[in-house]
C-alpha cells in the first residue's frame, strides 16, 4: 500500500522503520511485563540512537542546528514509530518548531536546545479536573508580582512528568483576563505530585496529578507575549493531532500485517482462516480504512508544508485525528477477533494496541471535540473553505 513519497521522505521512512524494528519492537513484551519499563541500559541505548539519527531535531529550524524536515517527512517517521507498542518510541524528547516561535532566546537556550541534544524532557500541564474538553475553563492562576508570577492550581494527566525536567504550564492571568503559558522547572518549590493513577496501557511514562501551590517563577519563564493566550497550546494540539494520525496509521499497518500472517497460517476445518469470507471481510475493511487514513494524514501534512492557513489546517488536523484514531480502534478490535483467544493475551500485539489505541480517541481532544471543531469550521467556511 504505497503512497507516492519523494526520495528524501522514503529515506526517512526507512531509517525510522529500521530503528523501530531493531531497537524498539523486540522489547515490547519485556516492557509489557515490567510496567512499561526497560532496563536502564536499553532505555539509554534507544535514546542515544534516536538522538544520533536526528529524531530529536526533525522539527527544529536549521538556524538552531535542526533538520527542519517537511511535515510529510515527519509524518513518515512517526508512522513507522507508531508500529511499536508500549510507547517505546517516546524514549527521546521532541523539540517542535512552534517552540522556537514562542520562546525567547534565553528559553530556547535553557529548555528547548537541551531537548534536541536529548538532555532535557518536557511535559504538558494543561488539563484540570474541571477543564479537559472545555480547555478554556482553566482554574489554575498566574498572579503577577514584582519580576514574576505566582502559580497556583492542580493539573491532571501530566504525561511523562515522571521522566521530565520541566512543565509547559497553562494558567489564567486574572490581571490580564486571559491565559498564558509558562515554562516551569519540575523541582521548583511548591510543586508536588499528589497522585499517579494507573491507566489501561503499560507505559514507562506515567500521567500523574500535580499540585502547584504558590510556585514563584521569574518573569522570563512566561512564554510569548500578552495576547498570545492559548495559541501555542493550539499549535501543540495541531502537531499532536496530525502525529496521532501518523502513529495510528503505523499501528494499523502492523495490526493488519500480523492478522494476515496469522490468518494465512491458522488452519480451521482443513483450510487457512484467510480463506473464510468472514475473516477476509474484516481484513478488507481494515485495509481500506488504513488506505483512507494514510491518504488523509499525508494530505494534511502536505497542506501544512504548502503553507495552508492556520484555521483551515486546524480543521484538517482534527479530521485526521478523528477519522484515523477511530479507524485504528476498529482495526484493533477486528484484529483481536481474528486472533481469537490469542488476541486477548498481553503478549499479543493486538491485545496491547487494543488498549493503547483507545486513548487516541480521548487525548489531544476527544473525538466529540474534534467533531465540534469540524462542525464549526463547516458552518463558518462551508465545504469549499474547509
Ligand atoms: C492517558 C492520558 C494522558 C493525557 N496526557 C495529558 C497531558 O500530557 N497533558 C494534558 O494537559 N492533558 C492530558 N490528558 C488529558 C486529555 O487531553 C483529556 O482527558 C481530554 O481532553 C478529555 O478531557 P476530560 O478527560 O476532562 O473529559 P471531559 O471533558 O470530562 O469529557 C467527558 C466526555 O464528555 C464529552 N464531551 C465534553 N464536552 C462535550 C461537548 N461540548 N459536546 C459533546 N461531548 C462533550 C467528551 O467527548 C467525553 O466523552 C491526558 C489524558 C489521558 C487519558
Amino acid at each position: 500500500m504505497k503512497i507516492n513519497l519523494n526520495k528524501n521522505t522514503q529515506k526517512w521512512q526507512k531509517i525510522a522503520r529500521e530503528y523501530a524494528d531493531e531497537f524498539l519492537q523486540p522489547h515490547e513484551v519485556e516492557a509489557e511485563l515490567n510496567n512499561g519499563e526497560l532496563s536502564k541500559e536499553i532505555t539509554k541505548r534507544n535514546k542515544e540512537r534516536a538522538v544520533e539519527l536526528g529524531f530529536t531535531a526533525i522539527d527544529v529550524p536549521k538556524k538552531y542546528g535542526g533538520l527542519e524536515l517537511s511535515m510529510v517527512e515527519q509524518v513518515a517517521i512517526w508512522e513507522q514509530l507508531g508500529r511499536v507498542t508500549n510507547a517505546l518510541s517516546w524514549c527521546f524528547p521532541e523539540a517542535q518548531s512552534w517552540m522556537f516561535e514562542a520562546c525567547s532566546e534565553q528559553q530556547i537556550e535553557k529548555y528547548i536546545l537541551p531537548m534536541v541534544q536529548g538532555l532535557r524532557k518536557d511535559c504538558y500541564a494543561i488539563t484540570e479536573s474541571e477543564s479537559g474538553s472545555d480547555v478554556a475553563n482553566l482554574k489554575a492562576t498566574a498572579k503577577k508580582i514584582d519580576n514574576g508570577y505566582v502559580l497556583n492550581g492542580e493539573k491532571w494527566f501530566v504525561t511523562s512528568a515522571n521522566l521530565a525536567d520541566f512543565f509547559w504550564f497553562q494558567a489564567y492571568l486574572p490581571d490580564e483576563e486571559e491565559d498564558a503559558l509558562f515554562l516551569v522547572d519540575i523541582d521548583t518549590v511548591g510543586i508536588e505530585m499528589i497522585a499517579s493513577p494507573l491507566f489501561s496501557h503499560t507505559y514507562a511514562a506515567h500521567h500523574p496529578t500535580y499540585q502547584f501551590k504558590n510556585v514563584q517563577v521569574d518573569e522570563s519563564q512566561r512564554v510569548g507575549k500578552t495576547g498570545d493566550g492559548m495559541s501555542y497550546t493550539h499549535s501543540w494540539f495541531r502537531h499532536e493531532r496530525l502525529m496521532i494520525g501518523a502513529r495510528s496509521c503505523g499501528a494499523a499497518a502492523r495490526l493488519i500485517e500480523e492478522a494476515k500472517k496469522f490468518a494465512d497460517n491458522r488452519i480451521v476445518d482443513g483450510a487457512p482462516l484467510s480463506e473464510k469470507q468472514a475473516i477476509q471481510f474484516m481484513l478488507a475493511d481494515s485495509a481500506t480504512e488504513l488506505w483512507a487514513s494514510r491518504l488523509m494524514t499525508f494530505e494534511a501534512a502536505t497542506a501544512d508544508d504548502n503553507g495552508m492557513d492556520v484555521k483551515t489546517l486546524h480543521n484538517r488536523c482534527s479530521m485526521v485525528k478523528l477519522f484515523v484514531s477511530e479507524a485504528a480502534n476498529r482495526i484493533a478490535d477486528r484484529v483481536v477477533q481474528i486472533f481469537g483467544g490469542r488476541g486477548y493475551m498481553r503478549e499479543n500485539v493486538a491485545e496491547r494496541f487494543y488498549r493503547e489505541l483507545r486513548c487516541d480517541r480521548i487525548w489531544e481532544g476527544t473525538s466529540e471535540i474534534q467533531k465540534l471543531i469540524i462542525a464549526r469550521s463547516l458552518k463558518k467556511r462551508g465545504l469549499d473553505g474547509m
